[in-house]
């Protein structure tokens, strides 16, 4: 199954991404995961990324055309794959479709996963990353708020520097110009499947997995 999620920045596309590939053995291509790595890494696109990203505004598409190109020529996704942050822009969507084409892939499926733009601001000032074991928490769920409930590690948290609350509305600004048209694109294409992102975690999984069938 080739599956893309779509919707706002934070709207819990990783969470639901990861919780997918586990259950659908099939893997989590996040450009924003891949971009941050190549930031650590201090690679040449890494170097030109970093202010970008911490801007809030989009890496241009000829860099992230090559960065899918590559991820989706290995092996591992012969089978299938989830796009979490890919495409965000026509012009990434329409390259998408030369590489869906080439791959004879005819019916991917499309999730938008809904929610609203202040709830969001307000999870997303409140995620952490733990640097221990790289899990997404949400510091408003968590009982004890400085210990990672997944590995136990204490003072494990970090919080992305695009997380800042300035940076948020900057993404959603950037989202609603470049990426909202996208689902435009894919209007009459491929059928689109809705669920509502307000909801818990373990009940927007549910209702994705009900959506494919799953
Ligand atoms: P994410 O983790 O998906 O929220 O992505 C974090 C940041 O990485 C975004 O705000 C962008 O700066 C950059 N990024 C990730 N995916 C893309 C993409 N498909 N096109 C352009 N920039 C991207």
């Amino acid at each position: 199954m080739q599956l893309i999620l779509f919707g706002a920045p934070g709207v819990g596309k990783g969470t639901q991404a990861k919780l997918l590939s586990n259950d659908l053995v099939i893997p989590h291509i996040s450009t924003g995961d891949i971009l941050r790595n190549a930031v650590k890494n201090k690679t040449e696109y890494g170097l030109k990324a970093k202010a970008i990203i911490d801007s809030g505004e989009l890496v241009p598409d000829d860099i992230m055309g090559k960065i899918i190109e590559c991820r989706l020529a290995e092996e591992d996704t012969l089978n299938g794959f989830i796009l979490d942050g890919f495409p965000r822009t026509v012009a990434q969507a329409e390259l998408l479709e030369k590489i869906f084409e080439e791959k004879n892939i005819t019916n991917p499926k499309l999730v938008v996963i809904k929610s609203d733009d202040e709830i969001i601001i307000n999870r997303l000032s409140n995620r952490r990353n733990c640097s221990q074991c790289g899990s997404i928490v949400n510091l408003l769920e968590l009982e004890i708020k400085f210990e990672c409930p997944h590995c136990g590690t204490k003072d494990s948290f970090v919080k992305r520097e695009d997380d800042e609350e300035e940076v948020i509305r900057r993404r959603f600004k950037v989202y609603n110009a470049q990426t909202a048209p996208v689902l435009k694109f894919y209007e009459g294409r491929y059928e689109f499947l809705e669920v509502n992102g307000t909801q818990s975690v373990k009940q927007v999984s549910a209702d994705i997995k009900k959506a494919l069938g799953k």
